[in-house]
């Protein structure tokens, strides 16, 4: 495994120097221009896939990539969305899903999840993705998953209030482990189901 100690020594001591300057403006200013919705899965690494630097991406990142449309009684999910939208400004949104999901997977081939009750309670936010696809077509759930986290997005109100002004701009994305490739999906089908 990864020795996370060795990672910080090498991060002072050869990336930090180089960043030095970029970090020293960060201490003062936090004006991300994309809040990134990913899924938690430790091959998706929204930076590196996005070559961004510190300070450009406000991350959120759940399992599955999933975001539940909005009710009043916040969580962390909720909270981070609007703090995103509503104070920090950003311009855009991404919702990310990728190849290999687990909690696609799960899903789309029906696996018993009787040892993880709260993954199972959690995965019912893509139950309209579920409907969607095809049974036990996980590429095809991963797209209508993506899309379905959009709609519940644009449940927001700090969302439709920017997306009402016209100055926030929503995008779906799925990105292959394999290939390194980022699949931009079609906007005609997220602004039908965010709309
Ligand atoms: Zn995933």
């Amino acid at each position: 495994m990864h020795d996370l100690f060795d990672g910080i020594a090498h991060f002072q001591h050869s990336v930090f120097p180089e960043k030095s300057e970029l970090f020293a403006r960060l201490t003062t200013a936090h004006t991300p221009g994309t809040l990134f919705i990913g899924c938690s899965d430790a091959r998706v690494v929204p930076e590196l896939i996005t070559s961004s630097e510190p300070g450009e991406l406000f991350v959120i990142r759940t399992a599955g990539n999933l975001v539940p449309a909005y009710r009043p009684d916040a969580d962390g999910v909720a909270a981070s969305i609007e703090y995103a939208v509503a104070v920090l400004g950003v311009a855009r949104i991404v919702v990310c899903g990728h190849s290999q999901c687990g909690a696609m997977t799960a899903l789309a081939e029906g696996r018993d999840l009787t040892a993880a009750p709260l993954v199972a309670s959690w995965l019912r936010h893509a139950d309209a993705a579920r409907t969607a696809a095809a049974n036990g077509d996980v590429a095809q759930l991963i797209r209508h998953n993506v899309r379905t986290q959009l709609a519940h997005l644009a449940t927001h109100p700090a969302v439709a209030r920017r997306r009402a002004a016209g100055d926030l701009s929503l995008h779906g994305w799925v990105f292959d482990i394999g290939s390194g490739r980022v699949e931009e999906l079609a906007a005609p089908a997220i602004v039908q189901l965010a709309g």
